[in-house]
């Protein structure tokens, strides 16, 4: 039998010689001297220590044809008010209560929660095996902003730090609620994500469950220091810093990569350097260190193609059971749908049925690229 030959992935990241802008030389991290080891291939399986999982990187793929959908990628051209919007200052909600006409970030209460306390609590019991239990809490709305037509990227970093301020708010506030064991902070941008209205938003669920993915965490945190002494989170951070090449940028109390095992093309963490289980521990120069990252991140995404760049957004910290979590490392992670301009990842089957990812990239590669990218969004240029 043949094997096939292997392929160069995709374009290495450029060395510092190469790269020709100086905006991007002064904010690129030092990359190391020799070839990385990654240029020589792109088949492989990478372990992600979080999920106890392989990731299958079949990164020549990218380039394959592709005749299937293709995602629009034009801004949208919204106005920065639209009395339609159920989300916009002073408009009526389905609800028949009026929005305040508010000036920063604005909370409410989801009219359509997915997630209640009215949920029902006495189930009937399933038949054999089968288990169940009630699912409630609460889930609310978070406006980043009055204006109807700004994202998160274009918002201004005091902006940014002011939503950063509100989901420690909000974890504290909801964390602290009878009944409620997780409060998970997310977003989805982008029609391609499921987003609703263009309005910059988005939602906290503060349930009577911990989702599977932080259990997951946990687990692995607990199963590494129990063979290690260490924080995993702690050795996945001193991995990305010693190898540096799939960093994207840090400041003193935070650091965004794309992790060694991303399994969306541009996956990207922003953690703090320092463990903690919530946000709520963040102090207010972490605080603030997060925000301006996070928004520097955003930025260049929107960057990399000139567009409103889709991602979901999700903030993965401990349960709030009451109990101590001081192997949990609080961090954001994004997982943008997108490997190539109007190209998504799609979920295939044997990804689905056989429960392994199969990236189409290297991460390598992707933090390079979004390295080389400006800090200045490309609407204000
Ligand atoms: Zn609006």
């Amino acid at each position: 039998m043949t094997r096939p030959h292997r392929r160069r992935p995709e374009a290495c990241p450029p060395t510092l010689h190469e790269r020709t802008s100086p905006s991007s030389l002064a904010v690129v991290p030092s990359l190391p001297m020799k070839p990385p080891s990654y240029c020589a291939g792109g088949w492989e399986q990478r372990w992600h220590p979080l999920l106890r999982e392989w990731v299958v990187f079949s990164a020549h793929r990218q380039n394959r044809p592709w005749t299937g959908e293709q995602v629009a990628t034009s801004a949208s051209g919204q106005s920065d008010y639209d009395p339609e919007c159920y989300l916009c200052p002073g408009n009526t909600r389905v609800s028949a209560l009026k929005n305040q006409n508010y000036q920063g970030v604005y909370v409410f209460d989801n009219d359509r929660p997915s997630i209640s306390f009215d949920a029902p609590t006495d189930l009937s019991p399933p038949t054999g095996l089968y288990r169940n239990k009630p699912a409630t809490g609460l889930t609310r709305v978070l406006c980043y902003s009055p204006l109807h037509n700004l994202t998160m990227a274009e918002l201004d970093t005091a902006q940014v730090v002011d939503v950063v301020r509100e989901w420690q708010n909000q974890t504290r506030l909801l964390g602290e609620m009878p009944g409620i064991t997780s409060v998970t902070i997310f977003e989805n941008k982008g029609e391609i994500c499921g987003m609703s209205n263009p309005h910059p938003h988005g939602q906290i669920y503060a349930t009577n469950f911990v989702y599977k993915t932080v259990e997951s965490h946990l687990q692995a945190a607990e199963e590494h220091h129990a063979q290690t002494g260490r924080i995993l989170f702690q050795d996945i951070l001193a991995a990305e810093l010693e190898d540096a090449t799939r960093i994207v940028a840090q400041n003193d109390t935070m650091v965004a990569f794309v992790p060694y095992f991303a399994r969306f093309s541009y996956e990207i963490y922003i953690a703090p350097k320092r463990s903690v289980a919530h946000i709520t521990a963040l102090n207010e120069q972490e605080a603030t260190d997060l925000a301006t990252l996070l928004h520097e991140v955003l930025v260049r995404l929107d960057n990399l193609w000139s567009m409103p760049f889709p991602y979901l957004l999700m903030l993965q910290q401990a349960p709030l059971d009451g109990a101590e979590y001081p192997l949990f490392h609080f961090h954001i992670a994004l997982y943008p749908p997108l490997r190539a301009p109007e190209l998504r990842k799609y979920v295939a089957a044997h990804e689905i049925g056989g429960g392994n990812f199969l990236a189409d990239t290297m991460p390598e590669v992707k933090a390079a690229e979004l390295r080389a990218t400006s800090t200045t969004h490309y609407t204000q240029r």
